[in-house]
Formats: structure tokens, C-alpha cells, sequence
């Protein structure tokens, strides 16, 4: 069923024998790329070629700039309740379509259809309700001064330009959009090339539910022919952008002539600290979960364990039947666990570590290539079932970089302060979670990890009010919450002297 299962009532796109062909949304027009050019859009799953997707340009993204600066006058007027009403609206809409996302997203990642449709789906309408009713309670500052009264102002900043990876697309973008128009900005958006499917969805809802034209707009392409020209554009004041490290540093050195506000959501490289007195038992499938949740794609997975030395060989015999216990296969199985990864160069990059391990000595304990017996019709899709490396040095390449798959590596640590020393020895400082029964010890030493975020017993457990973001070459800035809002607003200060 997979390939053929795509929704094909939906107007904007053109189907032909089973390949969608999607457009870009600029001023409230479904339009094709200037260029006429296109890219082919593959099924992680299968490998079938299963959409078209514009090959936009600088041409698409100058058209949908200037939509956005026609509509920003008009969008900037609205009361932030107006626009919180209008995000409630987005998520009503949404939220009818919860199905529709959740095998959208999944022909389109590979992902398992029960986690595109508990966390991408829901999630995306829960962005919108979280950033509507944080709108709701929005209010700004005032500061006596004993003969002045200050009061902060929350203006708009502008046109936002908003890029997604592919990993979680809709989750993503809808975290980026909904705060940028509830503080009244106007967008363009270029998610990316690889999950192009839930941004048109969200632009067929914004067109539905009647939002003005202009205020969102959708370009569809690459990194180089449309993400490039997007944060290049003098007319661009904000740029949010999630994906690579490498990546977030083209768009930094772009953005930083411009002056352009700019939040980088960037790569992950986190420990999982296994304390001694864990309760391996009781943990385990949060660990798990932690290791291999969307195949390892999660920006914020465990892809190091560390394990104290005196239950190295207990544990790491547990987390092998558990992962061995792991469904792998049909993305559109209610049962499976995990799916495909997103291309077959990503599955190359992430093979290209397997091996790397070996001769880094490593010793692949499970997995390492792709999963046994898979049935014909995945033949073709980009399939490696969840490894476990254990025998490299901490500092190993492999234990150091990113490889954004279903590849963990273990490490034995002799005390705390050794598992703390290890957890920071990476670049990146995304994320971590710290496993034991004494939370006190715990929460101390996710004090002195080196991350914007850190879990005790538990693993992608968010409140969308705090702050989200990665410290050294994990990002810059923060997102969530009233983090969220100040970064998609220009807070300005008007202090009146009293006579
Ligand atoms: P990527 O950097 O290759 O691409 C991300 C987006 O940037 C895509 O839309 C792409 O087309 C665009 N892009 C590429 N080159 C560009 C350029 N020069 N200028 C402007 N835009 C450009 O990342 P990916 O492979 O799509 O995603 C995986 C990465 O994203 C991983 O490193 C992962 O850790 C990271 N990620 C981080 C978070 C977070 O919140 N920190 C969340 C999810 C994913």
C-alpha cells in the first residue's frame, strides 16, 4: 500500500499516476517554480518515486519576499488576540486532518504512521493552541521610574524566513510559524526538499481558513537554489532555521550582514548517563525510546550511552534483548516501532559510520546493515536496523560526531565526575538525560552537562513553555515559550517623564 496511499482530493495538486506534484504558495496563489524546473521526492520506505516538488529559485523566493512585505502592514494591525484566534483557527483545521498528516508524513520520512500521527500530527495542532493561548495571556512590561513610566512594546520584526530539515517536518515548521504570525510578522518558509508534503498541507489549511493573503507563504526547493537566496534577501529581518551544523554556519555568515535576527536550531551529539543505581528494568524503555525514536532522527537522541562500570555487562545485555525485541518494517503498521531512514545518502553517511566504527575497533554488537527478511515491496527503501557499537574510545569519531541515525555507541565511565567529563567531549551541546534512582544526584550533575537541555529519568518529556536550544555548535538563541515571542518581536522601550 505504500506509494499508492496518497490522499489525492486534495485540489492544489496535480497527480499523475500516483506522483503528487506539488507548488508553491506566494500570495495566496498556487504557482509553479519560475524555473519550471523540479525535484523528484522519493518514498524512505520503498524508494518509489512519489512527488515533484518545485526546484525554486531566488526568482520564487524575491515573488514570495514581496508578498509578505505587501501583507505585513495589514497582518502587523490585528490585536494579538486576533491573531491568537487566527492560530486556534489553523489548529481546528489541522486537527480535522490529523489522519491526512499522519500518512503524509509518514510516506514521506519512512517514519512509524503511530509516531507521525502521536507526535507529528499532534503536535503540530498543539503548536498552534500552545502559541494562541500563550497570545491570549501576553502582556507587555511596565517599569515605574519615580518620574517616568516605561512600557515595552512587542512590535513585529518583519518578514520572517523560516527553514525546516526533514526529520519531524510539520512539528517543526508549525513550532516556527505559529509564533511568527502571532506576534504579527509575515512569513516565507522553505522546509525541506526531502518532506515537502505537511508544508503544502499547512498552506492548504491557512488558504481555508482564510488568513490574508501574503501573511504565510510557501517555497518549495533546495538549500542552495532557494534556502540560500531566502536568508540572503535584504527584505528578510528574522531568520529561524533548524538543521546541520554545518549548514546553520553558511546561514549565520549570511544573515550576519544584514543584521538579521537569527535563532539556529543545529546538530546533537548526547549522552545518555546510566547511573549505578539505575532501575534498569523500570528505565530501559525510555533508554530505548531515547536511542532510536524516529529511527535515531531525533535531533535530541541518546546516541552515546554511558554506562557506570559496575553494571556495564548487566545493562548492555538488557538494552540488547530490548532492542532486539523492536519492531522494523512496514512505516504503515499500527505495530512497527521503526521505519526507513529519510534517502539513500543519508543511509550511505550513516553505513559509511558503521564501518568507520570497525575501524575505529569498535565491535557492532546488533544491526550494522539492514534489517533481515524485510519483505519485498521495502526491497528499495533505505532500511538499517538499530546498532549498538560498544569497545570505541569516547573520543572516537564515531562517538563524537553526528550520525542522526539508529547507531548508539557504549562507553563505560568509574564515577560521576568521569561520566560528566565524557558527556561534554563533543562540539555539540544540544541535549542529555541522566538515568537513576537518586534524583538528586542526578539533577547535580545535569547542572555540569554542558547543553541547553538535560532529563533526569525520562527523555523528550517537553513543556512547551520553557526554553528549547543548543549551547556551542548545537545553535544559537532559544525558541518555546516567551522565548519563542521575544525572539519573533522587536521589543522597543517608550519611557514617558512625567511633569
Ligand atoms: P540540513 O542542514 O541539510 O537542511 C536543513 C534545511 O536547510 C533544509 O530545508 C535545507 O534545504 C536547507 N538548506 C540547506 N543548505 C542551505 C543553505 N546554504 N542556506 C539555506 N538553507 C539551506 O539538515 P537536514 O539534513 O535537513 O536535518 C538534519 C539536521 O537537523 C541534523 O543535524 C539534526 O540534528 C538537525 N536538527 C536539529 C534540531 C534542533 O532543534 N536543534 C531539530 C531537528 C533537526
Amino acid at each position: 500500500m505504500i506509494g499508492g496511499n496518497i490522499p489525492t482530493h486534495l485540489p492544489e495538486r496535480e497527480v499523475m499516476s500516483d506522483v503528487v506534484e506539488l507548488s508553491n504558495f506566494i500570495a495566496g496563489q498556487w504557482q509553479p517554480p519560475q524555473c519550471q524546473h523540479w525535484i523528484e521526492n522519493f518514498s524512505p520506505a520503498t524508494g518509489e518515486h512519489i512527488a515533484n516538488i518545485p526546484c525554486s529559485s531566488s526568482e520564487d523566493i524575491d515573488l514570495a519576499v514581496e508578498a509578505a512585505l505587501d501583507a505585513a502592514e495589514q497582518w502587523s494591525q490585528f490585536s494579538i488576540n486576533e491573531r491568537a484566534d487566527w492560530l486556534e483557527k489553523i489548529a481546528d483545521e489541522l486537527e480535522q486532518r490529523t489522519d491526512e498528516i499522519a500518512q503524509l508524513e509518514s510516506l514521506d520520512t519512512g517514519k512509524p504512521i503511530t509516531l507521525a500521527r502521536n507526535v507529528d500530527a499532534a503536535r503540530s495542532v498543539a503548536n498552534f493552541r500552545f502559541f494562541a493561548n500563550q497570545g491570549r495571556e501576553f502582556e507587555s512590561e511596565i517599569f515605574e521610574m519615580s518620574d517616568a513610566t516605561n512600557r515595552v512594546l512587542y512590535k513585529p520584526v518583519g518578514v520572517a524566513g523560516l527553514i525546516t530539515p526533514w526529520n519531524l517536518p510539520l512539528y517543526l515548521l508549525s513550532w516556527k510559524v505559529a509564533p511568527a504570525l502571532l506576534m504579527g510578522n509575515t512569513i516565507v518558509a522553505k522546509p525541506s526538499e526531502m518532506t515537502p508534503m505537511t508544508a503544502s498541507l499547512l498552506a492548504e489549511v491557512i488558504e481555508d481558513v482564510g488568513l490574508p493573503r501574503g501573511v504565510f507563504n510557501l517555497v518549495h526547493g533546495n538549500g542552495l537554489d532557494a534556502g540560500a537566496p531566502l536568508t540572503a534577501h535584504p527584505d528578510i529581518n528574522l531568520i529561524s532555521f533548524t538543521g546541520g551544523t554545518a549548514t546553520g554556519r553558511e546561514v549565520a555568515k549570511s544573515a550576519s550582514s544584514g543584521f538579521k535576527k537569527l535563532s539556529l536550531e543545529l546538530g546533537g551529539k548526547n549522552a545518555t548517563i546510566i547511573r549505578e543505581d539505575v532501575d534498569i528494568e523500570s528505565m530501559m524503555p525510555g533508554i530505548v525510546r531515547a536511542s532510536f525514536l524516529n529511527q535515531g532522527q531525533v535531533c535530541l537522541c541518546g546516541s552515546r550511552i554511558l554506562i557506570h562500570e559496575s553494571i556495564y555487562d548487566v545493562f548492555v545485555e538488557a538494552f540488547l534483548n530490548a532492542v532486539n525485541d523492536m519492531i522494523v518494517g512496514d512505516p504503515a503498521d499500527d505495530e512497527t516501532e521503526l521505519g526507513a531512514l529519510i534517502s539513500a545518502a543519508h543511509r550511505d553517511k550513516v553505513m559509511s559510520y558503521i564501518d568507520l566504527a570497525e575501524e575505529e575497533g569498535g565491535d557492532i554488537l546488533c544491526g550494522g546493515g539492514p534489517p533481515v527478511g524485510i519483505p519485498d515491496a521495502f526491497a528499495n527503501g533505505f532500511w538499517i536496523s538499530p546498532t549498538v557499537i560498544d569497545g570505541l574510545t569516547p573520543d572516537s569519531r564515531c562517538a563524537t560526531e553526528e550520525i542522526f541515525g539508529p547507531v548508539v555507541t557504549l562507553h563505560p565511565f568509574s564515577d560521576d565526575g568521569e561520566a560528566i567529563e565524557i558527556a561534554n567531549m563533543t562540539d555539540y551541546g544540544l541535549a542529555g538525560s541522566i538515568w537513576t534512582q537518586d534524583v538528586d544526584a542526578g539533577s547535580r550533575m545535569a547542572e555540569q552537562i554542558e547543553s541547553g537541555m538535560v532529563w533526569v529519568n525520562c527523555w523528550l518529556h517537553r513543556d512547551l513553555r520553557v526554553p528549547f536550544g543548543g549551547v556551542k555548535h548545537s545553535g544559537v538563541g532559544r525558541e518555546g515559550g516567551r522565548w519563542s515571542l521575544s525572539f519573533f518581536s522587536e521589543a522597543v522601550n517608550i519611557c514617558v517623564k512625567r511633569e
